[in-house]
């Protein structure tokens, strides 16, 4: 991914277990559709390839956004108190809390006004087989 000694495996895998216990909420998982669908497979998340697409495209940008601050994060972590280190570290931390709830508070806004079009009007199933979450 990004060079050598970075070699972690996608969070889909590092999670795999955690996320096939987890009850699937008979939704998509994308926020903007919301469509009811029946999942053919244990992992699967989204009724159809576009849901599956968009939601990564919007998860790569918010990464985007994280991505430089996390790494500052992690460099400053043991830095001393009241020095550049410690005040960047913190600024990093509530960078990355600030982005992480408005994500949050954005995606479950959406949901909402989706489900509610889908209760207006019923989306037709269009659960694909095979599709990867
Ligand atoms: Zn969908």
């Amino acid at each position: 991914m990004a060079g050598p000694g970075f070699e972690i495996e996608p969070w889909e895998i590092f999670c795999d277990f955690e996320e096939q216990i987890r009850p699937h909420d008979g939704l998509c998982a994308f926020p903007d559709c919301r469509a009811p669908f029946r999942a053919v497979k244990a992992w699967q998340r989204y009724c159809c390839a576009e849901c599956r697409r968009a939601d990564q495209a919007e998860a790569r940008r918010v990464g985007h956004m994280i991505a430089r601050p996390v790494l500052i994060m992690r460099e400053t972590k043991h830095a001393k108190p009241r020095t550049g280190g410690a005040l960047l570290n913190s600024s990093a931390r509530r960078y990355v809390d600030q982005v992480a709830s408005r994500w949050r508070e954005a995606r479950t806004v959406r949901a909402r006004e989706a489900e509610a079009r889908t209760l207006m009007a019923p989306k037709l199933s269009t659960a694909a087989a095979g599709e990867r979450p």
